[in-house]
């Protein structure tokens, strides 16, 4: 059975590495491209969805979220960076209060600019 997104839920258009693509061997590029992925965020905006990013690109306005109450920049990233945490405890925009639907942590955490190998199918 089908099932469709919700307006809160994310999605991330992320471009793959040539190592993930074709793991670490004859790597070659692929196509999907910043402009690309930045196309496929305007299309799931232009669709209702409120939380779509890009990934693994330098896009401040497609990686980072923003409120759907007041329009205020609550988490700022810049591919792996954050540049900004605007949320209060609870997950809320600081300015307005509007809920940012997900489960955050009191205060941003350190993750940083490094690679975490993912295992997507055993
Ligand atoms: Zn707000």
């Amino acid at each position: 059975m089908p099932r469709y997104l919700t307006a809160d839920e994310s999605v991330t258009n992320i471009r793959l590495g040539p190592s993930f693509a074709n793991g670490g061997g004859d790597a070659r590029p692929l196509a999907a491209s910043a402009a690309s992925l930045s196309r496929a965020r305007d299309i799931g905006c232009a669709n209702g969805l409120r939380y779509v990013y890009t990934g693994n690109v330098h896009d401040r306005t497609g990686g980072s979220t923003w409120c759907r109450g007041c329009g205020r920049l609550l988490i700022g990233r810049d591919w792996f960076e954050l540049t900004r945490w605007y949320l209060v405890e609870e997950g809320c925009c600081m300015d307005c209060g509007t809920p940012l639907p997900g489960v955050f942590e009191a205060r941003p955490g350190n993750w940083g600019a490094r690679r975490q190998p993912v295992l997507l199918r055993q």
